[in-house]
């Protein structure tokens, strides 16, 4: 018998993240199909895809992008309608003929079409952590109220998913939660004096040691403030207090994250560090496909080191924490605040420790509200972007 194939859309297609799940997309033509790729600016790279997956749509941001992208695939045998805009997007995310929808879009970019995605009750594989970190509480009601299943990507989420039963959506202590454990390689500057700090590059910052990504999450896991959206993002898809999530230190990326019950027992998920094991997971479950990666070589791997989070290094984790513990928009604030300033380090315009410092004294101005619709919180991230644009003018 012929299986159905799934209709899939990549939102972020041309990122780290839609790259890998392309990957293990080409392995299943049994199983999926694309029918949508997106992209911001990446014409070269989103014509390429386009030729090799022939999807139904393809949106990019702007109108010159898309004109470019029309010259660029006029000579070929594509029949893949262009779209754009933003529109476009939640057109292609919340599409009828859609099964799942994978969330790569960087940053607060993603929150509306992620949104839809959730809204129109798909399989949403969350790659996306900055929509849920704005928009926590409206995002997990939204995707209660469709019936949209939330597949964790993150790999810290996507293995504390597999180490959790079904039973956790009422809370943890039901199925005998203790804690859940984060862990966090320490991103590239684990080691560095604190002094040296002041001098790094974004070079340095987007070299991680065990993980190739897109930058912005690059310079996120060296400030830690990964790790900080990643414990927000934990609170809201595992239904937690950020007290019952503890941060450890792992350099070798090796477990993704272990939940420890009542009775003693800790579980971990383990593998090597490519996202590819979770983006199979996601887009298999309750199934398990090959996803490419090769086995994990413990003997190779050798040693596995843990250490307690140095606070002091990366005061990015108190700030998330801090945040979660307020509530309301102050996520939303956070993140913002956040963004700007990574974006004002990757420009060279402020340093390495400016990045904690400007969320720091935004967060200080910032009085939260209730999160009480999309459209507030959208005017929240805007506010604070702007304000985050003045504090780095005045630094
Ligand atoms: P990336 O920068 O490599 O790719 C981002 C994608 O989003 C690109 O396709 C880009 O064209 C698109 N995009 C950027 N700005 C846009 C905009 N304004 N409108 C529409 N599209 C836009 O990022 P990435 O590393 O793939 O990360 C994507 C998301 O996944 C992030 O939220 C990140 O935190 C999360 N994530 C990534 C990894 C990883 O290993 N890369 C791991 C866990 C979570
Ligand atoms: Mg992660």
């Amino acid at each position: 018998m012929q299986r159905v194939l799934k209709q899939i859309t990549i939102l972020g297609s041309t990122g780290s993240i839609g790259l890998s799940t392309l990957d293990v997309i080409a392995r299943h033509p049994d199983l999926y199909q694309v029918f949508a790729l997106t992209a911001n600016i990446s014409v070269e790279k989103l014509a390429e895809q386009i030729i090799a997956f022939r999807p139904r749509y393809a949106v990019l941001r702007d109108a010159k992008s898309a004109e470019l992208l029309e010259q660029r695939l006029s000579n070929t045998d594509s029949d893949t309608e262009l779209l754009v805009g933003d529109g476009a997007l939640q057109q292609v995310a919340a599409d009828a003929q859609v099964d799942y929808v994978m969330a790569a879009i960087v940053g607060g970019a993603g929150l509306l079409p992620t949104l839809a995605a959730v809204k129109a009750g798909k399989r949403v594989l969350l790659a996306n952590k900055e929509a849920l970190v704005m928009s926590g509480e409206l995002f997990m009601q939204a995707a209660s109220d469709s019936g949209a299943e939330l597949l964790p990507i993150d790999s810290e989420h996507n293995a504390i998913f597999q180490c959790l039963p079904a039973a956790y959506q009422s809370g943890l202590s039901a199925p005998g939660v203790r804690r859940i454990v984060l862990t966090g390689s320490g991103g590239p500057f684990r080691d560095l004096p604190l002094a040296a700090l002041a001098g790094v590059t974004p070079e340095q910052a987007c070299a991680h040691p065990n993980w190739s990504m897109g930058q912005k999450i690059s310079v996120d896991s060296a400030t830690m403030m990964n790790k900080g959206l990643e414990l927000i993002e934990a609170c809201w898809l595992f239904n937690a207090s950020y007290k019952q999530i503890e941060i450890l230190i792992h350099r070798q990326s090796v477990i993704h994250s272990m939940v420890e019950y009542y009775d003693g027992s800790v579980l971990a998920q383990m593998g090597n560090p490519d996202m590819r094991t979770p983006i199979a997971y996601g887009l298999g479950w309750p199934d398990r496909i090959d996803s490419g990666v090769s086995s994990l070589d413990l003997v190779q791997v050798a040693q596995l080191d843990f250490e307690a989070l140095d606070r002091a290094r990366f005061p990015c984790v108190k700030l998330a924490e801090q945040a979660i513990a307020e509530g309301g928009t102050v996520t939303t604030a956070l993140n913002a605040a956040n963004e700007v300033a990574v974006a004002a380090f990757l420009k060279r315009r402020i340093s390495f420790p400016a990045i904690a410092e400007i969320v720091n004294e935004v967060l200080q101005h910032y009085q939260g509200r209730q999160a009480d619709s999309i459209a507030h919180i959208l005017e929240q991230d805007q506010l604070v972007r702007e304000l985050a644009l003045r504090q780095i003018e005045q630094h």
